[in-house]
């Protein structure tokens, strides 16, 4: 094979790294200004957003170092058996390009991850060493996220999250016998015992920095990793409990959830169709349950159907108070905040407005409605002035009553 122009080597490598899902802007429909029609375009290959730590949106360049790798994990597109186009930049080349493209305005970080070449110690070498020159030699402030590679000197990996702003690792399966089936090169132990380190190392780097005001940064914006979902057998149930593990153990940012995608030329221990997008969607949605609505693993776990899996046609929280129809209604003029949290419908902010109205008056129905998209979803939950919903929380049919029309669901199932 000839020698690859950066460009091919941008649009192979930037294309691989579209599989992980942790920074993705995915979603949208397919649209390009190629032939001269229109401006912008969602098509191209590299560039995805991400949320800093202070909420901003920023524009990453998102690309793999190499998509060779010695692995061969069932569904990763790079894996060894894979007879996909390779390619490979310098860490001087990756460094080139992210201040090329900072300088022009296209990015404001780089998002840097890779197949593992010779050994997982050297690859993590060549990814510390992109990242310093980045902050060294450019003094490059903007944003760095770096996948790190769980099998590497733990020192590479501290090495890492000096310069980075996130590190993440990803778990890959939400199970250990998935991951020995799928992954046979990866090690759960290993995965986690990386996790581990990482945390401590935050936490000790945090310290020093209140005690010694010039003490290095280390992952500032902290630690997260990637869960593949529909690769195996794994329900949600089994995902939700893993990810509530790991934020528990490992003080985890974000979990990312990601729909499995056949790839070409598949390895044939995987299914041949995606799960269905809602899937994911549901999952995410648990996610902020547990980190936003004082939801336990174990409690979202109750929304789930007999098979472990989340119901597709109406939303975890739904789920959860059809299911729990005694614990409603809910005065909105007098229950707690971590109860109102449950009424279907009512967001945190929309919680927060009820309780600050109800400070200087009694909420009628229509003061709710002023602060939810939808009073038809929150009115069986509720109890206010002028309504006490009677029956409608016994009633065989809520469900149907409740879940979006199927237009909607197919909409994410696009
Ligand atoms: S280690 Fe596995 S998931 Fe990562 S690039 Fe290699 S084959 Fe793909």
């Amino acid at each position: 094979m000839g020698q690859l122009s950066t460009i091919e080597k941008l649009g192979i490598l930037a294309d691989a790294a579209k599989y992980d899902a942790s920074c993705a802007s995915s979603g949208t429909a397919k649209k390009n200004s190629l032939g001269g029609k229109g401006i912008g375009s969602t098509e191209g290959m590299g560039i995805c957003h991400a949320y800093a730590p202070d909420g901003r949106c920023i524009s990453l360049l998102k690309i793999l170092l190499t998509n060779h790798c010695i692995f061969d994990c069932h569904y990763c597109i790079n894996r060894k058996s894979s007879n996909v186009r390779r390619a490979r930049f310098t860490p001087q080349e990756v460094a080139d390009l992210t201040i090329s493209f900072y300088r022009r305005n296209y990015i404001e970080g780089l998002f840097l991850s890779s197949g593992i070449i010779k050994s997982s110690n050297f690859t993590m070498e060549q990814m510390v060493e992109c990242a310093r020159i980045l902050r060294e030699e450019h003094d490059f402030r903007g944003y760095i996220h770096l996948k790190t590679i769980p099998e590497a000197d733990p020192e590479l990996v501290h090495q890492a999250g000096l310069y980075a702003d996130r590190v993440s690792i990803n778990v890959e399966l939400p199970t250990d016998s998935g991951l020995t089936r799928l992954a046979p090169d990866k090690n759960a132990q290993q995965i986690e015992g990386a996790m581990g380190k990482v945390k401590s190392d935050i936490a000790e780097m945090k310290d020093a920095r209140k005690r010694f005001k010039h003490a290095p940064r280390f992952a500032p914006a902290g630690q997260s990793t990637q869960m593949i979902v529909g690769a195996d057998a794994a329900s949600d149930a089994d995902i939700m409990g893993k990810a509530s593990r790991l934020y528990d153990g490992f003080k985890l940012r974000r979990v990312y959830y990601s729909a499995f995608s056949p790839i070409p030329d598949a390895s044939a221990v995987l299914p041949l169709k995606r799960p269905p997008l809602i899937r994911e969607h549901r999952l995410y949605q648990s996610d902020w349950l547990m980190r936003f609505y004082g939801y336990q693993a174990r409690e979202v776990m109750q929304a789930t159907d007999h098979d472990g899996n989340l119901p597709l046609d109406i939303d975890p929280k739904l789920a959860w108070a059809l299911k729990f129809r005694e614990s409603f209604p809910l005065d909105v003029n007098r229950a707690p905040r971590e109860m109102l949290l449950r009424v279907p419908g009512l967001g945190v902010t929309a919680v927060n407005r009820v309780l600050a109205a109800r400070r200087h008056k009694t909420l009628r129905l229509e003061d709710v409605g002023r602060v939810t998209v939808s009073i038809a979803k929150v009115r069986p939950f509720i109890i206010a002035a002028d309504w006490r919903p009677t029956t409608l929380t016994d009633r065989a049919d809520l469900r149907t009553l409740l879940a979006p029309k199927q237009e909607q669901l197919e909409l994410f199932a696009a």
